[in-house]
Protein backbone atom coordinates (compact mmCIF):
# COMPACT_ATOMS: atom_id res chain seq x y z
CA UNK A 1 0.00 0.00 0.00
CA UNK A 2 1.47 3.44 -1.15
CA UNK A 3 2.55 5.42 2.00
CA UNK A 4 -0.21 8.24 3.29
CA UNK A 5 1.83 11.15 2.10
CA UNK A 6 2.49 9.74 -1.69
CA UNK A 7 -1.69 10.28 -1.55
CA UNK A 8 -3.66 12.62 -2.53
CA UNK A 9 -5.37 14.88 -0.35
CA UNK A 10 -8.49 17.03 0.32
CA UNK A 11 -9.97 19.00 3.15
CA UNK A 12 -11.94 17.16 5.98
CA UNK A 13 -15.00 19.47 5.62
CA UNK A 14 -15.69 22.75 4.88
CA UNK A 15 -14.04 25.93 6.64
CA UNK A 16 -13.94 29.79 6.37
CA UNK A 17 -13.24 33.35 7.14
CA UNK A 18 -13.68 36.34 5.99
CA UNK A 19 -12.06 39.60 6.17
CA UNK A 20 -10.94 42.49 3.74
CA UNK A 21 -9.46 42.39 0.13
CA UNK A 22 -6.28 44.07 -0.36
CA UNK A 23 -7.26 46.01 -3.91
CA UNK A 24 -10.81 46.76 -2.81
CA UNK A 25 -11.09 47.09 0.50
CA UNK A 26 -14.26 45.53 0.76
CA UNK A 27 -15.38 42.96 2.94
CA UNK A 28 -15.17 38.70 1.46
CA UNK A 29 -15.43 35.65 2.96
CA UNK A 30 -13.72 32.63 1.84
CA UNK A 31 -14.92 28.85 2.51
CA UNK A 32 -12.72 26.00 1.73
CA UNK A 33 -14.52 22.80 0.41
CA UNK A 34 -13.55 19.36 0.34
CA UNK A 35 -12.99 18.01 -3.71
CA UNK A 36 -12.59 14.54 -5.37
CA UNK A 37 -9.71 13.15 -6.46
CA UNK A 38 -7.73 14.89 -9.33
CA UNK A 39 -9.63 17.78 -9.39
CA UNK A 40 -6.87 19.88 -8.37
CA UNK A 41 -7.58 23.20 -6.60
CA UNK A 42 -10.08 25.65 -8.22
CA UNK A 43 -11.50 29.04 -7.38
CA UNK A 44 -15.55 29.76 -7.30
CA UNK A 45 -16.89 32.95 -7.57
CA UNK A 46 -20.05 32.88 -5.31
CA UNK A 47 -20.68 36.27 -5.75
CA UNK A 48 -21.17 35.92 -9.81
CA UNK A 49 -23.99 34.81 -11.79
CA UNK A 50 -23.95 30.79 -12.13
CA UNK A 51 -20.78 30.93 -9.87
CA UNK A 52 -17.99 30.21 -12.11
CA UNK A 53 -14.91 28.39 -11.75
CA UNK A 54 -11.33 28.71 -12.42
CA UNK A 55 -8.79 26.15 -12.47
CA UNK A 56 -5.48 26.78 -10.92
CA UNK A 57 -3.40 26.08 -13.89
CA UNK A 58 -0.61 28.00 -15.45
CA UNK A 59 -2.96 28.57 -18.94
CA UNK A 60 -5.36 30.78 -16.54
CA UNK A 61 -2.58 33.10 -15.50
CA UNK A 62 -3.69 36.66 -16.26
CA UNK A 63 -0.93 39.19 -15.06
CA UNK A 64 1.97 39.10 -12.46
CA UNK A 65 1.86 42.74 -11.19
CA UNK A 66 2.71 42.84 -7.99
CA UNK A 67 0.19 39.66 -6.99
CA UNK A 68 -0.94 37.22 -9.31
CA UNK A 69 -4.24 36.62 -11.45
CA UNK A 70 -5.86 34.10 -12.68
CA UNK A 71 -8.77 34.72 -15.13
CA UNK A 72 -10.79 32.27 -17.51
CA UNK A 73 -13.23 33.75 -19.85
CA UNK A 74 -13.91 37.67 -18.28
CA UNK A 75 -13.85 36.13 -14.73
CA UNK A 76 -10.75 37.19 -12.45
CA UNK A 77 -9.58 36.07 -9.00
CA UNK A 78 -6.73 38.64 -7.88
CA UNK A 79 -4.10 38.07 -5.24
CA UNK A 80 -3.73 34.23 -4.92
CA UNK A 81 -0.57 33.46 -3.97
CA UNK A 82 -0.73 33.43 -0.59
CA UNK A 83 -3.79 31.02 -0.59
CA UNK A 84 -2.30 28.72 -3.15
CA UNK A 85 1.32 28.50 -0.93
CA UNK A 86 -0.42 27.63 1.96
CA UNK A 87 -2.51 25.22 0.06
CA UNK A 88 0.17 23.27 -1.64
CA UNK A 89 2.69 23.43 1.54
CA UNK A 90 0.26 22.00 4.02
CA UNK A 91 -0.72 19.29 1.39
CA UNK A 92 -4.07 19.99 0.06
CA UNK A 93 -4.13 18.53 -3.53
CA UNK A 94 -7.85 19.24 -4.23
CA UNK A 95 -10.34 21.87 -2.83
CA UNK A 96 -12.74 24.51 -3.96
CA UNK A 97 -11.52 27.79 -2.68
CA UNK A 98 -14.89 29.93 -2.77
CA UNK A 99 -15.00 33.15 -2.74
CA UNK A 100 -17.55 36.29 -2.47
CA UNK A 101 -15.24 38.67 -4.29
CA UNK A 102 -12.37 38.73 -6.84
CA UNK A 103 -10.00 38.45 -3.98
CA UNK A 104 -9.17 36.40 -1.21
CA UNK A 105 -8.95 38.38 2.40
CA UNK A 106 -5.58 39.96 2.86
CA UNK A 107 -5.46 38.72 6.50
CA UNK A 108 -2.44 39.82 7.98
CA UNK A 109 0.00 39.85 4.35
CA UNK A 110 0.83 36.35 5.52
CA UNK A 111 -0.09 32.64 4.41
CA UNK A 112 -0.88 32.62 8.35
CA UNK A 113 -4.77 32.86 8.09
CA UNK A 114 -5.03 30.60 5.71
CA UNK A 115 -2.78 27.72 7.63
CA UNK A 116 -5.24 28.48 10.37
CA UNK A 117 -7.99 27.74 8.41
CA UNK A 118 -6.11 24.35 6.58
CA UNK A 119 -6.33 22.98 9.94
CA UNK A 120 -9.32 23.65 10.96
CA UNK A 121 -11.11 22.04 8.12
CA UNK A 122 -8.67 19.02 8.69
CA UNK A 123 -6.89 16.59 5.49
CA UNK A 124 -8.27 13.85 4.34
CA UNK A 125 -6.17 10.82 2.33
CA UNK A 126 -7.87 9.78 -0.88
CA UNK A 127 -7.44 6.75 -3.13
CA UNK A 128 -5.04 8.43 -6.26
CA UNK A 129 -1.69 8.59 -6.37
CA UNK A 130 -0.10 12.52 -5.98
CA UNK A 131 1.34 14.30 -9.24
CA UNK A 132 4.98 14.67 -9.21
CA UNK A 133 6.97 16.76 -11.29
CA UNK A 134 10.58 15.24 -10.56
CA UNK A 135 13.28 17.49 -11.73
CA UNK A 136 15.79 15.37 -13.97
CA UNK A 137 18.36 17.97 -15.17
CA UNK A 138 18.58 21.80 -14.22
CA UNK A 139 16.79 23.72 -15.45
CA UNK A 140 16.17 27.87 -15.49
CA UNK A 141 14.79 31.51 -15.87
CA UNK A 142 16.12 34.60 -15.98
CA UNK A 143 14.23 38.12 -16.34
CA UNK A 144 15.68 41.03 -17.40
CA UNK A 145 15.26 42.47 -14.15
CA UNK A 146 17.77 40.53 -12.91
CA UNK A 147 15.62 37.34 -10.93
CA UNK A 148 17.19 34.22 -11.97
CA UNK A 149 15.86 30.55 -10.61
CA UNK A 150 17.35 27.52 -11.06
CA UNK A 151 15.67 23.75 -10.50
CA UNK A 152 18.15 20.95 -10.06
CA UNK A 153 17.22 17.77 -8.90
CA UNK A 154 16.33 16.49 -5.41
CA UNK A 155 14.70 13.97 -3.76
CA UNK A 156 12.67 16.48 -1.52
CA UNK A 157 11.28 19.67 -1.92
CA UNK A 158 13.78 22.56 -1.34
CA UNK A 159 14.44 25.99 -1.78
CA UNK A 160 17.65 28.33 -1.08
CA UNK A 161 16.55 32.29 -2.03
CA UNK A 162 18.93 35.07 -2.38
CA UNK A 163 16.20 38.30 -1.80
CA UNK A 164 17.48 42.03 -2.15
CA UNK A 165 15.97 45.29 -2.21
CA UNK A 166 17.19 48.14 -4.14
CA UNK A 167 21.16 49.19 -3.82
CA UNK A 168 21.00 45.51 -2.31
CA UNK A 169 19.32 47.11 0.48
CA UNK A 170 17.91 44.32 3.15
CA UNK A 171 19.99 41.25 1.26
CA UNK A 172 18.66 38.00 3.11
CA UNK A 173 19.24 34.31 2.09
CA UNK A 174 17.64 31.28 3.64
CA UNK A 175 18.00 27.52 2.30
CA UNK A 176 15.23 24.55 3.33
CA UNK A 177 13.22 22.35 2.44
CA UNK A 178 9.75 22.61 2.55
CA UNK A 179 7.44 20.60 4.31
CA UNK A 180 3.97 21.14 5.99
CA UNK A 181 5.84 21.62 9.53
CA UNK A 182 8.17 23.63 7.96
CA UNK A 183 6.07 25.67 5.96
CA UNK A 184 4.13 26.12 9.01
CA UNK A 185 6.50 27.32 11.52
CA UNK A 186 9.21 28.92 9.91
CA UNK A 187 7.85 30.69 6.27
CA UNK A 188 3.72 31.12 6.79
CA UNK A 189 3.69 34.22 9.20
CA UNK A 190 6.32 35.91 6.69
CA UNK A 191 4.38 38.70 5.64
CA UNK A 192 4.12 41.18 2.03
CA UNK A 193 6.76 43.90 2.52
CA UNK A 194 6.72 46.67 -0.01
CA UNK A 195 9.15 49.16 -0.91
CA UNK A 196 7.43 52.77 -0.42
CA UNK A 197 8.21 54.44 -3.64
CA UNK A 198 6.75 51.63 -5.16
CA UNK A 199 3.16 51.91 -3.43
CA UNK A 200 2.95 55.88 -2.82
CA UNK A 201 1.89 56.35 -6.65
CA UNK A 202 -0.91 53.30 -5.96
CA UNK A 203 -1.83 54.61 -3.00
CA UNK A 204 -2.39 58.27 -4.64
CA UNK A 205 -4.88 56.63 -7.44
CA UNK A 206 -6.54 54.69 -4.60
CA UNK A 207 -5.25 51.05 -6.13
CA UNK A 208 -4.72 49.58 -2.96
CA UNK A 209 -7.80 50.60 -0.43
CA UNK A 210 -7.57 47.38 1.69
CA UNK A 211 -3.81 48.28 2.37
CA UNK A 212 -2.34 49.15 5.84
CA UNK A 213 0.29 48.55 7.69
CA UNK A 214 -1.50 45.68 9.56
CA UNK A 215 -0.75 43.84 6.20
CA UNK A 216 2.25 44.70 4.92
CA UNK A 217 5.52 46.10 5.97
CA UNK A 218 6.68 49.31 4.09
CA UNK A 219 10.08 49.45 3.78
CA UNK A 220 10.96 53.31 3.67
CA UNK A 221 15.01 54.29 3.05
CA UNK A 222 16.63 52.22 5.89
CA UNK A 223 13.27 52.76 7.96
CA UNK A 224 10.87 49.38 8.14
CA UNK A 225 7.40 50.44 9.06
CA UNK A 226 4.74 47.82 10.57
CA UNK A 227 2.31 47.43 12.50
CA UNK A 228 4.17 44.97 14.66
CA UNK A 229 7.38 44.06 14.93
CA UNK A 230 9.03 41.79 12.46
CA UNK A 231 8.71 38.21 13.08
CA UNK A 232 11.84 37.08 11.79
CA UNK A 233 15.12 39.16 11.33
CA UNK A 234 14.89 37.78 7.80
CA UNK A 235 11.10 37.99 7.15
CA UNK A 236 11.19 39.01 3.48
CA UNK A 237 13.21 36.16 2.25
CA UNK A 238 10.38 34.00 4.03
CA UNK A 239 7.90 36.12 2.43
CA UNK A 240 9.95 35.37 -1.18
CA UNK A 241 9.78 31.81 -0.71
CA UNK A 242 6.43 31.68 0.49
CA UNK A 243 5.49 33.57 -2.90
CA UNK A 244 7.88 30.89 -4.92
CA UNK A 245 5.23 28.10 -3.36
CA UNK A 246 2.45 30.05 -4.15
CA UNK A 247 3.61 30.71 -7.81
CA UNK A 248 4.83 27.13 -7.95
CA UNK A 249 1.34 25.58 -7.19
CA UNK A 250 0.30 26.57 -10.69
CA UNK A 251 2.13 23.60 -12.21
CA UNK A 252 -0.84 21.48 -10.48
CA UNK A 253 2.05 18.86 -9.59
CA UNK A 254 4.03 18.33 -6.45
CA UNK A 255 8.06 19.55 -7.34
CA UNK A 256 10.78 17.14 -6.40
CA UNK A 257 13.97 19.50 -7.12
CA UNK A 258 16.03 21.90 -5.81
CA UNK A 259 14.64 25.76 -6.46
CA UNK A 260 17.36 28.01 -6.00
CA UNK A 261 16.02 31.64 -6.34
CA UNK A 262 18.16 35.19 -6.67
CA UNK A 263 16.15 38.04 -6.63
CA UNK A 264 12.70 36.14 -7.47
CA UNK A 265 9.50 38.12 -7.97
CA UNK A 266 6.04 36.93 -9.44
CA UNK A 267 6.55 37.45 -12.81
CA UNK A 268 10.46 34.97 -13.05
CA UNK A 269 8.45 32.61 -10.75
CA UNK A 270 5.47 32.31 -13.12
CA UNK A 271 8.17 32.13 -15.59
CA UNK A 272 9.88 29.12 -13.76
CA UNK A 273 6.21 27.42 -13.63
CA UNK A 274 5.68 27.78 -17.40
CA UNK A 275 8.42 26.06 -18.22
CA UNK A 276 8.00 22.97 -15.81
CA UNK A 277 4.24 22.55 -17.23
CA UNK A 278 5.50 22.57 -20.71
CA UNK A 279 8.07 19.81 -19.97
CA UNK A 280 5.53 17.96 -18.18
CA UNK A 281 3.39 18.24 -21.26
CA UNK A 282 6.34 17.20 -23.22
CA UNK A 283 7.07 14.18 -21.02
CA UNK A 284 3.25 13.13 -21.08
CA UNK A 285 3.34 13.05 -24.70
CA UNK A 286 6.41 10.98 -24.66
CA UNK A 287 4.86 8.18 -22.67
CA UNK A 288 2.27 7.74 -25.80
CA UNK A 289 2.36 3.91 -26.24
CA UNK A 290 4.75 3.35 -29.37
CA UNK A 291 2.70 0.63 -30.49
CA UNK A 292 -1.00 1.11 -31.60
CA UNK A 293 -3.44 -1.64 -30.23
CA UNK A 294 -6.88 -2.23 -31.54
CA UNK A 295 -9.71 -2.75 -29.28
CA UNK A 296 -8.90 -2.29 -25.52
CA UNK A 297 -10.85 0.60 -24.91
CA UNK A 298 -9.93 1.98 -28.25
CA UNK A 299 -11.74 2.65 -31.59
CA UNK A 300 -10.79 1.33 -35.10
CA UNK A 301 -11.19 3.33 -38.24
CA UNK A 302 -14.95 1.36 -39.16
CA UNK A 303 -15.89 2.73 -35.72
CA UNK A 304 -14.53 5.72 -35.88
CA UNK A 305 -16.05 6.94 -39.41
CA UNK A 306 -19.39 5.42 -37.75
CA UNK A 307 -19.26 8.89 -35.77
CA UNK A 308 -17.42 11.18 -37.40
CA UNK A 309 -18.93 11.89 -40.65
CA UNK A 310 -15.68 12.88 -42.25
CA UNK A 311 -14.20 10.49 -45.38
CA UNK A 312 -11.52 10.66 -47.40
CA UNK A 313 -9.96 13.15 -47.78
CA UNK A 314 -10.74 15.17 -45.23
CA UNK A 315 -11.13 12.24 -42.27
CA UNK A 316 -8.17 13.45 -40.28
CA UNK A 317 -8.18 10.07 -37.77
CA UNK A 318 -6.99 6.67 -38.11
CA UNK A 319 -7.62 4.98 -34.93
CA UNK A 320 -7.99 5.76 -31.58
CA UNK A 321 -5.94 4.26 -29.14
CA UNK A 322 -7.77 5.04 -25.74
CA UNK A 323 -9.56 7.29 -23.51
CA UNK A 324 -8.56 8.39 -20.28
CA UNK A 325 -11.32 8.81 -18.15
CA UNK A 326 -14.32 10.81 -19.32
CA UNK A 327 -12.31 13.60 -20.55
CA UNK A 328 -9.24 12.85 -22.27
CA UNK A 329 -8.61 10.85 -25.77
CA UNK A 330 -5.19 9.95 -27.78
CA UNK A 331 -5.64 9.05 -31.40
CA UNK A 332 -3.70 8.48 -34.36
CA UNK A 333 -3.22 9.65 -37.72
CA UNK A 334 -0.42 8.09 -40.35
CA UNK A 335 0.82 11.05 -42.82
CA UNK A 336 1.67 9.28 -45.83
CA UNK A 337 3.27 11.19 -49.07
CA UNK A 338 -0.49 10.34 -50.74
CA UNK A 339 -2.21 12.63 -48.74
CA UNK A 340 -4.00 14.76 -51.35
CA UNK A 341 -3.10 18.19 -49.72
CA UNK A 342 0.84 17.22 -50.06
CA UNK A 343 0.57 18.04 -54.03
CA UNK A 344 -0.09 21.49 -53.55
CA UNK A 345 1.30 22.35 -50.17
CA UNK A 346 4.35 22.50 -51.44
CA UNK A 347 5.31 20.78 -54.77
CA UNK A 348 8.59 19.57 -54.31
CA UNK A 349 8.73 20.30 -50.16
CA UNK A 350 5.43 18.58 -48.85
CA UNK A 351 4.70 19.85 -45.31
CA UNK A 352 1.37 19.15 -43.56
CA UNK A 353 -0.95 22.47 -43.42
CA UNK A 354 -1.31 23.29 -39.75
CA UNK A 355 -4.98 23.89 -40.83
CA UNK A 356 -5.44 20.28 -41.29
CA UNK A 357 -3.75 19.31 -38.02
CA UNK A 358 -6.35 21.74 -36.18
CA UNK A 359 -8.92 19.68 -38.29
CA UNK A 360 -7.39 16.75 -36.58
CA UNK A 361 -7.73 17.72 -33.37
CA UNK A 362 -11.57 18.88 -33.45
CA UNK A 363 -12.27 15.29 -34.99
CA UNK A 364 -10.55 13.50 -32.39
CA UNK A 365 -12.30 16.18 -29.74
CA UNK A 366 -15.42 15.57 -31.37
CA UNK A 367 -14.92 11.68 -30.96
CA UNK A 368 -14.34 12.21 -27.11
CA UNK A 369 -17.54 14.64 -27.07
CA UNK A 370 -19.63 11.94 -29.18
CA UNK A 371 -18.49 9.57 -26.38
CA UNK A 372 -19.60 11.59 -23.41
CA UNK A 373 -22.87 12.27 -24.93
CA UNK A 374 -23.33 8.85 -26.02
CA UNK A 375 -25.29 9.26 -28.97
CA UNK A 376 -24.69 10.24 -32.82
CA UNK A 377 -27.60 11.91 -33.46
CA UNK A 378 -26.20 15.44 -32.79
CA UNK A 379 -23.10 16.75 -34.64
CA UNK A 380 -20.62 18.91 -33.01
CA UNK A 381 -19.47 22.22 -34.68
CA UNK A 382 -16.22 23.43 -34.19
CA UNK A 383 -16.58 27.32 -33.72
CA UNK A 384 -13.79 28.69 -32.33
CA UNK A 385 -9.89 28.13 -31.93
CA UNK A 386 -8.06 30.01 -29.37
CA UNK A 387 -3.96 29.56 -28.85
CA UNK A 388 -3.56 27.50 -31.75
CA UNK A 389 0.46 26.97 -32.35
CA UNK A 390 2.31 25.14 -34.54
CA UNK A 391 5.62 24.11 -33.24
CA UNK A 392 7.19 21.96 -36.01
CA UNK A 393 6.56 20.94 -39.85
CA UNK A 394 4.90 17.45 -40.21
CA UNK A 395 6.11 15.56 -43.31
CA UNK A 396 5.28 12.68 -44.92
CA UNK A 397 6.18 9.72 -42.90
CA UNK A 398 5.44 10.88 -39.71
CA UNK A 399 2.95 9.36 -37.32
CA UNK A 400 1.09 12.15 -35.47
CA UNK A 401 -0.97 11.33 -32.12
CA UNK A 402 -3.57 13.93 -31.15
CA UNK A 403 -3.92 14.46 -27.99
CA UNK A 404 -7.61 16.03 -26.56
CA UNK A 405 -8.66 16.76 -23.21
CA UNK A 406 -12.63 18.06 -22.20
CA UNK A 407 -11.73 21.47 -20.05
CA UNK A 408 -15.24 22.92 -19.87
CA UNK A 409 -18.50 21.92 -20.89
CA UNK A 410 -21.29 24.06 -20.25
CA UNK A 411 -24.84 22.21 -20.04
CA UNK A 412 -24.62 19.90 -23.32
CA UNK A 413 -24.52 22.91 -25.74
CA UNK A 414 -20.95 23.86 -25.96
CA UNK A 415 -17.75 22.33 -25.05
CA UNK A 416 -13.82 23.17 -24.55
CA UNK A 417 -10.93 20.63 -25.42
CA UNK A 418 -7.07 21.40 -24.96
CA UNK A 419 -6.03 19.70 -27.84
CA UNK A 420 -2.08 18.78 -29.15
CA UNK A 421 -0.70 16.71 -31.85
CA UNK A 422 2.75 15.05 -30.89
CA UNK A 423 5.46 13.61 -33.34
CA UNK A 424 8.45 11.67 -32.72
CA UNK A 425 7.98 12.89 -28.78
CA UNK A 426 7.87 16.65 -29.76
CA UNK A 427 4.58 18.54 -29.64
CA UNK A 428 3.83 20.06 -33.28
CA UNK A 429 0.84 21.65 -32.51
CA UNK A 430 -1.24 22.66 -30.29
CA UNK A 431 -4.42 24.73 -29.81
CA UNK A 432 -8.11 24.78 -27.90
CA UNK A 433 -11.33 24.31 -29.47
CA UNK A 434 -14.88 25.06 -28.47
CA UNK A 435 -17.56 23.49 -30.12
CA UNK A 436 -21.33 23.40 -30.03
CA UNK A 437 -23.97 20.78 -30.81
CA UNK A 438 -26.35 20.45 -33.10
CA UNK A 439 -28.89 18.19 -34.31
CA UNK A 440 -28.23 16.38 -37.07
ZN1 LIG B 1 3.34 37.67 -1.31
Amino acid sequence: MAITSELQHTVGKTAGFSGTSLHTGEKVSLKLHPAPADHGIKFKRKDLQDEPTIDVKIDNLKTVERATTLGEGTVRVHTVEHVLAALSAMGVDNAIVEMDANEPPIGDGSAQPYVDLIKKAGLTAQEQPRKFFDVREPMHVESKTGALLVLLPDDTFRISCTQAGPNNRFAQFLSTEITPAIFEREIASARTFVYYEDVQPLMEKNLIKGGSLENAIVVRGEAVLSKEPLRFADEFVRHKILDIIGDLALVGRRIRGHVVAVKPGHAANAELARVLAREQSRRSAMSTPRAVPIGDGGLDTDEVMKILPHRYPFLMVDRVIGFEGENKITAVKSITINEPFFQGHFPGHPVMPGVMQVEAMAQVASLLLFKLAKTTSRIGYFMSADSVKFRKPVLPGDTMFIHAELTKSRGDRLAKAKCHCVVNDAVVSEGELMFTFLDK
